[in-house]
């Protein structure tokens, strides 16, 4: 299918590996033009490149922390001025007790996960507005759906940029824009690797066989990929989505178990 966003240009958040990684792909793939961003500037390089030599298109990769002030600002000025699509993502806070975290924990987490997006929407729609076409992906989480226990910071702060683009949504998609979350369940990806090797641990088994018992809770019974998680994200953003507004799409294989 073509998507009909050939030549349109977008801003993938912490884009280097993983999730982020995949909606650049399949954004790339369809003829979007990308300004990727990601703190490490090695795999930062390595990945805009490995990605424009795939597709042909132009890939400028802005190694900054998108949580902070000054990495939006450089993002958004590397873009310049029309950018079409926004896919909004960072990394995600620690796992924990509820009982622990202190008030920065809680700060920390709600910059990241929903300051910041909020910020770069902020700075994006409005033009898109202007020019009567945008497409934002955030990428959240499942947890939003149905809370994961350890990861209460992340329940907090994406369950607060959910409600944000809620009521955000309704307002600008008469302008031609629309605002949809795209919730991640359990994909392949270092953050993966990075929840299993506490269970690992804690249970004094592999790496491999932590993964291999949390599959088996996914009725599809895997972990999701990167590239299949993008091709839902690049959807979000083609010309045949705009009819689709203010919406949660959980990708998670079927694990969070809900009737609506
Ligand atoms: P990942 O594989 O660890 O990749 C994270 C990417 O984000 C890397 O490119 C990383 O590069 C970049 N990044 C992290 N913090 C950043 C920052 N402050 N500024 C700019 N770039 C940053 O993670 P993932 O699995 O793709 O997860 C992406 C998001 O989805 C996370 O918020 C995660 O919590 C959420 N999620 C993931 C899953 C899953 O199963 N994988 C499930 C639910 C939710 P640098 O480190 O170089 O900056």
């Amino acid at each position: 299918m073509d998507l009909g966003i050939r030549g349109k240009r977008a801003i993938v958040c912490a884009g280097s590996k993983g999730l982020g990684r995949g909606c650049a792909e399949a954004l790339a793939e369809a003829g979007v033009e990308i300004v990727l961003n990601a703190r490490g500037a090695e795999a930062l390089t390595r990945t805009a490149a490995e990605i424009s030599a795939r597709y042909g298109v132009t890939v400028t990769p802005v190694a900054a922390d998108i949580t902070t002030e000054a990495g939006r600002a450089e993002v958004l000025a590397a873009a310049g001025g029309a950018v079409d699509i926004l896919v909004n993502n960072a990394g995600g806070p620690p796992p924990g007790l509820w009982s622990d975290w202190s008030r920065e924990d809680f700060l920390r987490a709600i910059e990241g996960n929903m300051l910041t997006p909020i910020a770069m929407i902020q700075a994006l729609v409005p033009g898109m507005m202007a020019r009567g076409w945008g497409r934002v992906v955030n990428i959240t989480s499942a947890a939003v759906r149905a809370p994961i226990a350890p990861l209460g910071l992340s329940n907090t702060a994406r369950t607060g940029l959910t409600g944000f683009v809620a009521g955000t949504a309704r307002q600008v998609a008469p302008a031609g824009v629309t605002i949809n979350n795209l919730l991640p369940g359990m994909h392949g990806t270092d953050r993966m690797a990075a929840l299993d090797g506490p269970v690992a641990a804690a249970e004094g088994i592999t790496m491999e066989e932590a993964a291999a018992r949390r599959a088996a809770t996914i009725p599809v019974g895997r972990y999701g990929t990167a590239a299949e998680f993008g091709a839902t994200c690049a959807f979000l953003c083609s010309a045949h989505a705009g009819f689709i507004v203010g919406q949660n799409i959980l990708a998670d294989g079927g694990a969070t178990n809900l009737t609506l």
